[in-house]
């Protein structure tokens, strides 16, 4: 192998267009604190994502501290979340001083199973973040009814589910809040960014406040916020990326297609997918590797990776049995989690990824 395959790689605009469009700020010398590019993506996106509102901020992980700050919950009280994720979410969590009950995930699809949430409630719980993980939609109606039944709120890890619909509506209308990531990696990147959408406007002025240090006025500080805004050289990267958004989607969905038609056959393969009803983003492409594959999850990464294919196990391992989590919370089995994150694998996907090379990858299965 000659060429190295990463899992992702950034999606950029053209060198042109990217400085053609930064060129005003050397005239305004106005590069961050809510800059007319920041407003401009703000408005673009809530067109884009189908969503009343958005706040940006500086990325994904702020979006959702700062989302969960914004509803004030009480000190020492608990959030049912799911640990098959990426260690952002549960860190969140901790850092807003409220406590996580892992959740075990439903195996077809790897979101939270929404039958083993109320089993979990307590007079402590204030609030469910499940994730919509590889872009698949959580059971959202399920979940609603449950948050409403115990008067809890609803925060949306949306990290991965740019851009998709759910039965015509914008992701990001769902829940309380949703928190997408706009990190390089990502589908949609700003190179770091993230969105926090919401239908309450109320909770635009909190995240306002959050993500600027509390200060209303000259003379005014009102929060204890987090400095938390997106750049304007970031906010302008977002515009121009979000031009060629439904391109570099086609692109993804031909190499999935592509992917799917040359593993499909093979015996204890699993493409990994997602829910009917939803639009997809193809901003993942994970694969389960069973017992009945002709060798071990970790035996094929690194067969991978010898060929210069860096394939990920994302996500490996889940999140509560990470050291700075492990045996701090109230114990629930989760064998379904386990199950998953010993069994996937997340394989190269990005516009630009040639037909030659998913055979190149395919071929090493
Ligand atoms: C990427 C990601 C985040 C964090 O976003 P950043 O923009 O990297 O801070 C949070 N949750 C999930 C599930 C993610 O994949």
């Amino acid at each position: 192998m000659d060429k190295e395959i990463f899992v992702t790689r950034s999606s950029m605009p053209d060198y042109k267009e990217y400085t053609e469009a930064i060129k005003p700020l050397w005239n305004t010398h106005w590069l961050t604190n809510m800059g007319i590019y920041h407003k401009q993506l703000e408005l673009l996106l809530k067109e884009y994502m189908k969503v009343p509102d958005v706040s940006l901020t500086v990325n994904g992980h702020m979006a959702l501290e700062l989302a969960i700050q914004a509803f004030d919950f009480p000190k020492d009280t608990e959030v049912i979340t799911t640990p098959f994720t990426f260690i952002s979410t549960t860190h969140a969590i901790v850092r807003n001083g409220l406590a996580p009950v892992f959740c075990d995930v439903k195996p077809d699809d790897g979101t939270i199973d929404e039958t083993k949430i109320e089993n979990l409630i307590t007079e402590k719980t204030v609030a469910i973040i499940p994730v919509h993980v590889y872009g698949h939609v959580c059971n959202i109606e399920e979940i609603q009814k449950i948050a409403e039944k115990y008067n809890i709120k609803v925060i949306y890890d949306a990290a991965h589910a740019f851009g998709i619909e759910y039965e015509g509506n914008g992701i990001g209308v769902y829940g309380d809040a949703s928190v997408f990531s706009f990190h390089a990696t990502k589908v949609f990147n700003t190179v770091e960014g993230g969105a926090v959408t919401f239908n309450d406007h109320k909770i635009y002025e909190k995240l306002y406040n959050l993500k600027n240090f509390g200060i209303r006025g000259e003379e005014l500080v009102t929060q204890v916020g987090a400095n938390a805004k997106m750049n304007e050289f970031c906010a302008i990267m977002g515009l121009c990326n979000l031009k060629h958004i439904s391109s570099a989607m086609e692109a993804r969905k031909h190499i999935v297609e592509h992917y799917i038609r040359r593993l499909r056959e093979i015996e204890g393969i699993i493409t990994f997918e997602g829910n009917e009803k939803s639009t997809k983003n193809y901003a993942y492409f994970p694969i389960l590797i069973t017992n009945t594959y002709k060798s071990s999850r970790n035996e094929i990464y690194e067969k991978l990776k010898e060929n210069g294919v860096h394939a990920r196990k994302y996500f490996y391992p889940v999140t509560s049995d990470q050291a700075c989590f492990k045996n701090k919370y109230r114990y629930i089995d989760i064998p379904c989690a386990r199950s998953l994150a010993e069994q996937v694998l997340t394989l190269p996907l990005y516009e630009g990824l040639s037909d030659e090379e998913v055979d190149m990858i395919a071929d090493l299965f």
